[in-house]
């Protein structure tokens, strides 16, 4: 048998495992939030954000942003159909109702066209997720919120790496979101982040994740309103501290994969890659195939094939809609349709060229038949 080939798995290397350690031997009372306040300041500089403020989950920084919204029962948050659970739980969370829009074909983003005709009186935000690192049209996006006065906020959980433009994915809406789960392009084992460039949602957010305790109250364990538990312990910022004294080489091997995989790929007019828009960078945290129906390659197809030689499929993601706590949207056309044909390819920092190659080959050898 091959050796395995994993979807994905972090970079560890000596320096996060040293950090650790020096946060569990020496980052207790007076010292106990050097490295959370060393990783925020490592990770705003990078995004190029104001604010920072590092959470337990990304799920959970996206749950005190839109708390901060005053996000609650019978509102409504506009999000694309296809995507991870956790970008639409805090919403439910909430009490609020998502409204699951269709994605585009190329970049499986959020359609502009279609949030804009999903906008009510009860709508209070848009959630651009930037699937698999690929960007969503910001400036319609933000150009139709600011029409409607509806803020855009950036799950930018995949989004490490992408630059829309000039800026960072997750410096441009009112705030934005990152996940450091084990999967993730950087990872803390588990960890988020919050950034903003708004002084308000940061002062809100502070508190909430304070159990509601403001930043300067004098009165010891005084709550001013019910916040949250949802903090970054110290040791595991000083790996992501380590992670973020990496990230150029972390982001750069993301990249040359996504490189490697699209050369491959180039000839074979009927299999889309994930896109690169001009004067954007796709930070590509999963390389992701979508077939055109004519190949009639699906991934239920390949799955078998991929697991007989020992490497991790890994498949689109659902529909939202069409999971059970929601109401199927068959009308998302191209969330349903795209979700069968798509695959993530293995990625992770050091999968070597020859791996890589085990996997195109797989494929191609399923395309010629
Ligand atoms: C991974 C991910 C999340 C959840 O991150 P956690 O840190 O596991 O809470 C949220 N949104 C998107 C788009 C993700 O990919």
């Amino acid at each position: 048998m091959q050796n395995k080939i994993y979807y994905t798995k972090p970079s560890i290397t000596n320096l996060e495992v040293e950090l650790a350690r020096d946060a569990a031997l020496n980052g207790w009372g007076e010292s106990c939030y050097e490295y959370i306040d060393k990783f925020q300041e490592a990770f705003k500089a990078h995004i190029g954000a104001k604010h920072a403020i590092a959470t337990s989950s990304c799920t959970g920084a996206l749950h005190m942003g839109l708390k901060a919204l005053n996000l609650s029962r019978g509102d409504e948050v506009i999000l694309a159909d296809i995507n991870w659970v956790a970008s639409v739980a805090p919403v439910v969370h909430l009490g609020a109702t998502p409204i699951f829009v269709d994605i585009l074909k190329d970049s499986w983003c959020l359609d502009p066209k279609k949030v804009e005709e999903a906008i009510t009186s009860k709508t209070k935000a848009i959630i651009a997720v930037h699937i698999y690192g690929n960007l969503c049209k910001l400036d319609e996006l933000i150009k139709i919120g600011n029409k409607y006065n509806i803020p855009v906020i950036e799950d930018s959980a995949e989004a490490i790496g992408s630059i829309y433009k000039t800026k960072r994915a997750g410096s441009i809406g009112l705030f934005g979101t990152f996940s450091f789960h084990g999967t993730k392009t950087i990872t803390t084992g588990e960890g988020g982040i919050l950034v903003t460039n708004n002084d308000d949602i940061y002062e809100k957010v502070l508190t909430l994740s304070n159990h509601g305790r403001a930043r300067g109250e004098s009165k010891q364990f005084w709550a001013e309103c019910i916040g949250y538990k949802y903090k970054m312990s110290n040791i595991q910022a000083a790996i992501g501290y380590g992670q973020m004294k990496r990230i150029d080489e972390l982001i750069k091997k993301k990249r040359d994969i996504y490189l490697q995989y699209k050369k491959a790929f180039l000839e074979f007019k009927n299999i889309k890659i994930n896109p690169e828009e001009p004067g954007c960078v796709n930070g590509v945290w999963m390389p992701t195939l979508v077939f055109d129906k004519e190949t009639e390659l699906t991934f239920e197809k390949l799955q078998p094939i991929f697991k007989s030689n020992n490497i991790d499929a890994r498949r689109f993601f659902w529909p939202l809609s069409s999971l059970p706590p929601f109401t199927r949207k068959e009308n998302n056309i191209i969330s349903y349709s795209i979700s069968e044909r798509g695959i993530n390819l293995p990625s992770y920092h050091d999968i070597t060229e020859s791996d890589i190659n085990r996997v195109v080959n797989i494929i191609k050898e399923q395309i010629n038949k």
